[in-house]
């Protein structure tokens, strides 16, 4: 793609980026342009509505997974964006098909004090090579956690409540919650 159509393609994105994100800052700049770049380096077409065989990996839980989300059309509850605790900004995108894949990180910084319109142009202008890393990554994606029906199904022995997609963990031959066997990030009010 030349750079032209690059530039307009990147402006584009940013506009629907922003009805969904609620407003423009660097995290959406820079998730937009990097979600742009591995998408096109997949072979995916970004303006496409569905891409049923890409699965993205965001390693954030900050604005720039916004952008991959509008970007990729992949979303948490159709099970194509999933989510890595890291606290880095930086996402992996696979295509399920070939399983092939890459891992995108920005390696530049852009001047804190410009304004958003400023930063916006910088971004859109700065050729991909010079603002990102793509690295080829393999990542192996656990039948678990592929998208369609649920593969496999139970209920907890402890609580009784219903746990889908091999999240049960087996204990004296009893299916348990994660919760009952590790704890969970919430405790009952008493
Ligand atoms: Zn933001
Ligand atoms: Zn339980």
């Amino acid at each position: 793609m030349n750079n032209t159509r690059g530039i307009e393609e990147f402006y584009y994105f940013i506009k629907k980026v922003e009805e969904f994100h609620g407003h423009v800052c660097a995290g959406i700049a820079m998730g937009t342009k990097s979600a742009l770049a591995a998408m096109r380096t997949l072979g995916f077409d970004p303006h496409e509505k569905k891409h049923k065989d890409l699965i993205v990996y965001v390693e954030t839980d900050r604005c720039m997974t916004d952008a991959v989300q509008i970007v990729s059309g992949c979303t948490p509850g159709k099970r194509s964006l999933k989510y890595v605790d890291y606290g880095k900004f930086a996402a992996t995108f696979v295509r399920l098909s070939t399983g092939e894949a890459y891992r995108v990180t920005t390696i530049k910084d852009f001047d804190k004090n410009l304004s958003v319109e400023d930063l916006l142009k910088a971004v859109a202008e700065t050729p991909d090579e010079e603002m990102l890393l793509l690295q080829k990554v393999e990542v192996n994606i656990p039948e678990t956690d592929l998208p369609g029906a649920p593969m496999e199904r139970a209920i907890c022995v402890a609580c009784g409540e219903r746990v889908m997609d091999g999240r049960t963990i087996f204990k004296d031959c009893k299916a348990y919650c994660i919760t009952c066997l590790k704890g969970a990030y919430y405790s009952l009010k008493k």
